[in-house]
């Protein structure tokens, strides 16, 4: 029996499940939907300026690049599992993978999106910083596959990788077992609309701090590019709330948000923070480090020491544009006795997670259920196929133990040889 396993997703916990089987020997076929490797991994930023604040980001980022070049592993991008069936000598799973239209030869020079004529471009560096660069056509935008057979980017590229005649694959792989990690989605901070995400353009959402602090290596108001002087980070939007259906604390957001009031205030010495949150879970690190660190950014007004960074145990009932242009957050104080207003130039939510449901196709082959909060279950897997639920599907995690659960999870697999 050919016992390939096949793992479904390539972020932080598909990834290291893929290394873990590979380094035992084990052949591995990853299939990932999106165009590069790395899952959310790909859309966060480093969290250290002068040290290493142990964000796993680059962890999650630096697997994807190897992973590429391992033996043993067939990395599928632009793909999907259509169904697992059960064969006489295991499972056969059917995979389908969209065109690229652009070859493993691309460098990432960005020639091609240079000359593309198409408003908004038709061609795309991978998002975020995932692996590999290579670079994609969008098929539907592309002029070359409309009456104008425009093939400008062929005639600039330096490695002659562009391949319009790239087509749909369909393959079908011998497997034993299926890891599924098929991630996270972040809340939509606009499914709170008191805090005005979505119509006010400087309240952004951590998702789009995490993005502009990677692209810019600061942090920019994205109404006019200018840096916040004043900046609130909001901590649980969305999660541990009935209204979103999101009940349950997201493990993950303190962790990040706090490493992000870090970086923001260390990176620019002219701003100051207001932190509001209802409880500090920190995970594996002691809250008391992120209140001295709090503490101790003082700034010198007239001989005294103020604070830069303060920390307000309190939810913002509202946020709302002042005449003076600036974003007022409406809160009540720590005791509920008195409501204050206060004026800010940048407003972040931190934002927590969603299960991401996985295609039904898939969920009908696997006899995939989800829990009541909507984390992927396979308690009954067909017909005696072995199936493990990583990462985020299965429950919300960070990066760390992300990792630490999937090289466990796969290094048992592989002491089994790859079948249950
Ligand atoms: C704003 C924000 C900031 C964060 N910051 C940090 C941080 O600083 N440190 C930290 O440790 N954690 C952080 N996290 C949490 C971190 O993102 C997760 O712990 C981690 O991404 C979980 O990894 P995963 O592989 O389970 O899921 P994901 O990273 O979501 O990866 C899942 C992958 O599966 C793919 N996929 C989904 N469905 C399918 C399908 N049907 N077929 C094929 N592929 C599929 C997706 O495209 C994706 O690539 C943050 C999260 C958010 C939202
Ligand atoms: S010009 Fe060619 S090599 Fe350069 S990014 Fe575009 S496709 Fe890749
Ligand atoms: S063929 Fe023309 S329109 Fe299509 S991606 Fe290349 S440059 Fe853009
Ligand atoms: S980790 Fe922190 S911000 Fe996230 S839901 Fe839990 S308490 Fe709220």
């Amino acid at each position: 029996m050919n016992n390939k396993v096949l793992v479904i997703g390539g972020g932080p916990a598909g990834l290291t499940a893929a290394q873990t089987l590979a380094s035992d020997n084990e052949e591995v076929v990853l299939v990932e939907r999106g165009d590069t490797l790395g899952g959310m991994a790909r859309e966060l930023t480093c969290k250290g300026i002068s040290e290493c604040r142990n964000c796993g980001v680059c962890f999650a980022i630096d697997r994807a690049a190897e992973i590429i070049r391992m033996p043993g592993v067939e990395v599928m991008l632009r793909s999907e599992v259509v169904s697992i069936d059960k064969k006489e000598d295991g499972f056969r799973a059917k995979i389908r993978s969209s065109p690229r239209y652009v070859t493993k030869s691309c460098i990432g020079c960005d020639k091609c999106s240079q000359v593309c004529p198409v408003d908004g471009k038709a061609i795309f560096a991978p998002c975020g910083s995932g692996h590999p660069r290579t670079h994609w056509i969008e098929r539907g935008k592309c002029l070359h596959f409309r009456k104008q057979k425009c093939e400008k980017c062929a005639e600039v590229c330096p490695t002659n990788a562009i391949n319009y005649d790239d087509r749909v694959k369909n393959v079908s792989r011998n497997i034993s077992s299926v890891i599924l990690a098929t991630g996270l989605d972040p809340i939509d901070a606009r499914e709170i609309p008191r805090l005005g995400y979505g119509h006010i353009t400087d309240v952004v959402s951590s998702v789009d701090a995490e993005r502009i602090l990677n692209e810019k290596g600061r942090m920019v108001r994205p109404s006019d590019g200018t840096s916040p002087k004043k900046i609130a980070v909001i901590q649980c939007v969305g999660s541990r709330n009935e209204k979103t259906g999101v009940e349950y604390c997201s493990k993950f957001c303190c962790k990040y948000g706090t490493k992000i009031a870090q970086l923001i205030i260390e990176g620019d010495p002219d701003t100051d923070l207001d932190f509001y949150f209802m409880d500090l879970r920190t995970l594996y690190e002691p809250q008391d480090d992120f209140k001295k660190w709090a503490n101790d950014m003082k700034r010198k007004v007239e001989k005294k020491k103020v604070p830069r960074v303060r920390l307000i145990r309190s939810m913002p009932s509202q946020a709302f544009l002042g005449d003076d242009g600036r974003i007022w957050l409406r809160t009540s104080d720590e005791t509920d006795s008195e409501i204050t207003e206060t004026p800010y130039d940048l407003v972040i939510l931190s934002v927590g997670m969603r299960p991401r449901a996985p295609p039904d196709l898939l969920a009908r082959s696997l006899d995939l259920a989800m829990d009541g909060c909507g984390f992927v279950r396979c308690e009954n897997p067909k017909e005696g196929a072995r199936v493990i639920v990583l990462g985020a599907a299965s429950e919300p995690m960070d990066i760390e133990e992300t990792v630490t659960r999937a090289m466990a999870a796969a290094a048992d697999v592989a002491r089994k040889g790859g079948s249950a």
